[in-house]
């Protein structure tokens, strides 16, 4: 560890591990920050324990970047220790930023996760119905588990965030550009989105110019069920693409992949709940007369739209509370 050199930090919470692949992907790249930098605390990669983090002075990391939802109690107590050690923190692709994909399970009560997981998945063999303890005593000793939480939030629920880095997973481009600009010491505005545009992925995508100036659409249609042009718009073809409703700044992989945009990168500045943004887009846009046949017949295409619209933001969303708090 050197004194002279920034200090550095990253820590995954509920996550696939798909950040933290996202980060190695920086390849080269990844070993010149390391030389501007020391990384103090990275478990995925390094031997750095929590001893080690809380002998550190309260804000000597200069920046802790943390990806994952927060889901155990383990996820909390952390977060809260590197808020405590570092000046700044970072919320590392959707999981963190918006609660992201594993926050659909939000949809289910927490007990009803549990006993699924222990007892009614189909590779799960228990018929003594054991059920998660969070102590257990073995040869006198007692063992205890962090808590599963109630639900999935997103980190700035638990600790004040100061940056953003949008993606699921942020992409190398993204990550770099962001990592930059944390140490250039020239900060953007606290609680922006970081390393990625300002504009919609339309702008970027390589298929906007055969989006027509009207886009107007009979019938949303599923990926797997449609003959795709691969030179033409997907929205204007019907299929959901989420693209005028999402930040830029991915470089359109998924589109160049012949795959619709499904909004990894989160809401453009000012929107507050993006699958409510998506939802009115895509209603927008439907030419239909205004009778309810004819707008489910529509929307035949689209049979899981919370699945969809909140994909990586059901934490979020402020449509879901007002239902989960009735
Ligand atoms: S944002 Fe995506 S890649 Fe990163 S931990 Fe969550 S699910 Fe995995
Ligand atoms: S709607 Fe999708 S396919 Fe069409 S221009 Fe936007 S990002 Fe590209």
């Amino acid at each position: 560890m050197s004194e002279g050199k920034p200090k550095i930090a990253l820590y995954w919470c509920a996550s696939c591990g798909g950040c933290e692949e996202a980060v190695v992907d920086l390849a080269e790249d990844l070993l010149k920050i390391a030389e501007k930098v020391d990384i103090v605390f990275w478990p995925v990669a390094i031997d750095a324990k929590k001893e080690d983090l809380e002998k550190l002075r309260d804000g000597e990391i200069l920046v802790s970047f943390i990806n994952g939802a927060i889901r155990l109690s383990e996820h909390e107590e952390m977060v809260k220790l590197l808020r405590r050690k570092s000046k700044l923190i970072v919320a590392y692709g959707s999981c963190s930023y918006m609660g992201g994909i594993l926050s659909l399970a939000n949809l289910y009560p927490r007990e009803e996760i549990l006993r699924y997981v222990a007892m009614e998945a189909p590779t799960v063999e228990n018929p003594g119905e054991t059920m998660f303890k969070e102590k257990t005593m073995i040869n006198g000793v007692e063992l205890e588990l962090p808590r599963f939480l109630e639900k999935a939030r997103p980190l700035d629920e638990i600790v004040e965030v100061d940056y953003y880095i949008p993606g699921c997973p942020p992409t190398p481009q993204v990550t770099l550009k962001a990592i930059e600009t944390l140490l250039s010491g020239n900060l953007p505005p606290r609680g922006s989105v970081i390393g990625a545009s300002d504009k919609s992925l339309c702008n970027e995508c390589p298929l906007n110019s055969t989006k027509p100036e009207k886009l107007l659409v009979k019938k949303y249609k599923r990926l797997t069920h449609a003959e795709i042009d691969p030179e033409k718009c997907l929205l204007a073809q019907g299929i959901p693409c989420l693209g005028p409703v999402t930040r830029g700044g991915c470089n359109a992989l998924c589109i160049k992949a012949g795959m619709p945009c499904t909004g990894c990168f989160g809401p453009l500045d000012g929107v507050v709940d993006y699958g409510g943004k998506a939802v009115s887009y895509l209603a927008s846009i439907l030419d239909v007369p205004p009778e309810k046949d004819a707008v489910l017949k529509a929307l035949e295409g689209l049979p899981d739209p919370v699945g969809y619209l909140y994909k990586y933001s059901l934490a979020k969303s402020l449509l879901f509370r007002k239902r989960a708090e009735r």
